[in-house]
């Protein structure tokens, strides 16, 4: 109920503060974040990457891939990232090793090195794209890891592949899988249909928060993941923001917008752009959760899905 209703409540903000949610349209772009080479019970590595491919062809769009190098540091790795380069897809980095930059263990240098790493192994492709993915969307827990590490992109001319409409797309495809993994004929209906219903509410969510922080519709950066649930049901998601009334636009596109110039000064640092400028300016402190998004706030919604569609 709390879950289906959290972007109702900054709309009645609006309301109350006199700004109109306009009627024109949100814009939508598609990120994928740690492409890899591992089979899913169902489907083998090729074929989720086909489908993902083949639905971003069928949609027109070309998505921002964020590679963590050590997910594609093979021979059938370069063979993924060939494809998705000659589709015409952007290459960005998401560090080698895909490390939690607020651990106490990890420093500005050790972070600057698995960085380095992973952009040696994508820079030759034609489609590299200097835009960063912090893993985990942790940008640093302290003012020294925070702005040392940007003034590092800055220096490299890199800019924050921010994302702006955080969800839990693993947790479903990792419950999905095991399911599977029990049962391989199971109906993946209901699965389905939670993934639509929380990748639409967490979109209305960070939409509506960035309206009442901006004024107007930003252009969007989805994150996904690749994986299973994604490469069997991106086709629907996007059947489904089209038939919303939004747009579907090319991640380059999305980027340009103005808003992703903004480098929000808050601590630790992170979580979608979004979300750390509604923690920056200090006026939803009431409704801002942390983590901003986590697999744990979808166990309940999820089994409840799982339950009402097998009672029917
Ligand atoms: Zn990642």
């Amino acid at each position: 109920m709390r879950k289906l209703k959290n972007y109702a409540v900054i709309l009645l903000f609006l309301a109350f503060t006199g700004v109109s949610y306009a009627q024109d349209k949100p814009t939508l772009s598609i990120t994928i974040d740690d492409p890899h080479v591992n089979d899913a019970v169902v489907m083998s590595w090729q074929e989720k990457d086909d489908s993902l491919l083949s639905t971003l062809d069928k949609y027109g769009l070309k998505a921002a891939l964020f590679v963590c190098g050590m997910r594609i540091d093979s021979p059938d790795g370069k063979l993924l990232l060939e494809k998705w380069n000659d589709r015409g897809h952007l290459i960005c980095n998401h560090t080698y090793s895909h490390k939690y930059y607020h651990s106490k263990k990890l420093s500005v240098e050790d972070f600057e090195y698995d960085f380095l790493r992973c952009d040696s192994i994508i820079m030759g492709y034609t489609g590299y794209t200097k835009l960063f993915r912090y893993p985990y969307l942790k940008e640093g827990n302290t003012i020294e890891k925070r702005d040392g590490f940007r003034s590092f992109l800055d220096s490299l001319g890199y800019k924050n592949g921010y994302v702006t409409i955080d969800a839990s797309d693993w947790y479903i495809d990792g419950r999905m899988i095991d399911t599977l993994k029990a049962d391989r004929t199971f109906d993946v209906k209901p699965f389905l249909q939670y993934y639509l219903e929380h990748i639409y509410n967490r979109a209305m969510y960070y939409d509506s928060l960035g309206y009442a922080l901006t004024g107007r519709h930003i252009k969007h950066t989805l994150l996904l993941h690749h994986n299973l649930v994604n490469a069997m049901f991106l086709g629907e998601l996007l059947d489904m923001f089209k038939a919303k009334g939004w747009q579907l636009t090319d991640a380059v596109t999305a980027f340009s917008d103005e808003v992703f110039l903004q480098q929000p000064d808050i601590l630790p640092a992170g979580e979608s752009l979004i979300w750390a400028m509604a923690k920056q300016s200090g006026r939803f402190e009431g409704t801002l959760r942390y983590p901003a998004e986590d697999g744990e706030y979808e166990i309940e919604g999820l089994n409840k899905k799982l339950k009402s569609y097998f009672q029917k």
